[in-house]
């Protein structure tokens, strides 16, 4: 089975090689074949499309094979095939007619290895063409282009971008193919807000980014959902590749982890997962809490750790919990865990909000008027995500509504923010809103006292309480008069029954309900 296994890794790594043309291998005739025909195409592509479209899309992807009137593309991964089916397909086929004399159509597969070795081939064909004739490759890059041919970055750049923007844009930053994400431009140090909440995982990150696998290895990035952990992470590898674009970063969520796991243990391929994920020089794990409960994953990611870090590779990783808190991790990857650095990313304060929707405003063209921006940071206080949302939102009705930015808008835009969705109401919005249906006392409420004219309504305060708050029928219990547990039971079941049964009662309570959620304070 090993054996098996190696022979099979060797053929692919000499495949690999045959692909990238060293001379310790000279590919076999049909394959020198395929290359030059590949060699071809990267020329009249270099040649047709803007350079940093070309370098992205085309660095990893090589023909595999050419059949009659088809041509088999290997690309790194499925993201590629569909970014390069989608919006890459025409020039493909143009440069294909260009090349060969006849139409091909255009098919892929997915192969991380021969695209990986097409690297070599594709910096060939660049470096020439670069020495060669820099001037008409510049002049190419401006070519007008039929749009069909380009993805959105680039449609974008050919209608605004002139000839010199178009040499000064950013220079592609690319993770690992293998990765699962690709870096989110608007991901970066730049556009990270920067408050008490979240100062220190940020000097942290901007630190592992100048001295990777020195300083703070691993580096556990932690906090609660929507707090900007990816978008530190992101921030992270895209300074690292602007200090060394050669830095072969992989960035996984967990479950990706977990699922190339699976499969590997599935076909037998462990050593072929094991050398990819050993073989880079940052590895960013994303949500790793995800390993909870995961034995045997949890067990390969500590050799992966260990493998990486004895090696001085940088490893990062965010979690929604301290290592200590994710469920049934084991201790030994807890405490490798806790090596290097762990920092917490915590809720934003009030300040640091409303700079927040300040700056997301600003960015999307408006920024909000204090007033506005104020009645946000007041409401959305635990998720950054949530923050951002609300900005859309306002922007997006105030736009269709042709109208200013004003607190009135924004309460029409956000209603369910305004009513049900604020988290849960408090037992104090409950109680005065009984106390005027049923026109009764508080102190009533939470006395001793069982006739039925605080009986009922009291009854009817535990169950809403249960169904709108998180507290427990103690908890509950005890704002009531401290009634026990049974008691509130009791209540809660009387009413269901009352609210299956009578129709009328049911909308009333219902109704009742309703309003509670929708008057928080
Ligand atoms: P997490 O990974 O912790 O769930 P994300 O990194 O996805 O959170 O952040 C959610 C959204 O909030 C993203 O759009 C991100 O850009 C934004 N965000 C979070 N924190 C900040 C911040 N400090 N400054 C600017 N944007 C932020
Ligand atoms: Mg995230």
């Amino acid at each position: 089975m090993k054996e098996a296994l190696r022979r099979a890794e060797g053929s692919s790594s000499l495949t690999s090689e045959a692909l990238a043309h060293t001379p310790s291998a000279p590919p076999p005739p049909a394959a020198t074949d395929v290359l030059t025909r590949w060699s071809q195409l990267l020329q009249v592509l270099r040649r047709t499309l803007p350079r940093e479209q070309f370098e992205t899309w085309f660095r990893r992807a090589t023909l595999a094979e050419v059949r009659d009137d088809v041509l088999l593309l290997a690309v790194q991964n499925t993201f590629a095939r569909d970014w390069l089916a989608n919006y890459y397909r025409d020039a493909i086929e143009d440069a294909a007619r260009e090349v060969l004399g006849t139409p091909h159509r255009i098919e892929f597969v997915v192969s991380p290895e021969l695209a990986a070795g097409a690297r070599a081939q594709f910096s060939s064909v660049d470096d020439e063409a670069r020495a060669s004739d820099a001037a008409a490759a510049d002049a190419a890059d401006t070519a007008a282009r039929g749009p069909g041919a380009l993805g959105p970055a680039a449609l974008a750049g050919a209608v605004r971008g002139t000839p010199a923007e178009a040499r000064t844009r950013e220079p592609v930053r690319t993770l690992s193919p293998s990765s699962d994400v690709v870096l989110n431009p608007s991901y970066r140090f730049d556009n990270f807000v920067v408050g008490p909440c979240n100062r220190f995982a940020h000097a942290a990150a901007v630190g592992v980014s100048e001295a990777p696998g020195k300083a703070y290895n691993p580096f556990f990035l932690h906090g609660s959902v929507g707090l900007g952990k990816t978008h530190l992470l992101q921030s992270l590898c895209y300074a690292l590749l602007e200090r060394d674009a050669q830095t072969n970063i992989l960035f996984l969520s967990c479950e990706t982890f977990v699922n190339h796991f699976i499969a590997a243990l599935e076909n037998g391929d462990l050593q072929k997962f094991r050398s990819k994920y050993r073989n880079v020089d940052v590895l960013v794990v994303d949500d790793i809490h995800i390993l909870a409960n995961k034995e045997r994953t949890q067990e390969e990611f500590f050799h992966t750790f260990n493998a990486l870090h004895s090696a001085g590779k940088q490893i990062v990783l965010s979690s929604d919990s301290p290592p200590k808190d994710i469920p049934t991790l084991q201790g030994r990857l807890v405490s490798r865990f806790k090596w290097g650095l762990v920092t917490e990313i915590e809720q934003p304060c009030y300040e640091t909000r409303m700079a927040i929707l300040k700056r997301k405003s600003r960015e999307r063209g408006s920024e909000l008027p204090d007033e506005v921006a104020r009645l946000l940071a007041e409401r959305i206080d635990t998720n950054i995500r949530e923050l951002e949302g609300s900005v859309t939102k306002i922007l997006g009705y105030a736009a269709l509504a042709r109208a200013p930015v004003s607190p009135e808008l924004a309460r029409e835009a956000l209603r369910e923010l305004f009513t049900v969705r604020h988290g849960a109401p408090s037992l104090d919005d409950l109680m005065r809103e009984l106390t005027e249906h049923f026109n009764v006392k508080p102190a009533d409420l939470q006395s001793r006292r069982r006739t039925n004219a605080v009986a009922y309504p009291r009854q009817v305060g535990m169950y809403i309480a249960r169904r709108i708050t998180r507290m427990s029928l103690e908890e509950i219990g005890g704002f009531f008069g401290g009634r026990d547990h049974s008691t509130v039971l009791y209540a809660i079941q009387k009413i269901e029954n009352l609210v299956r049964e009578d129709a009328g009662l049911g909308e009333q309570i219902r109704q009742l309900e309703q309003r509670i959620r929708s008057t928080v304070s």
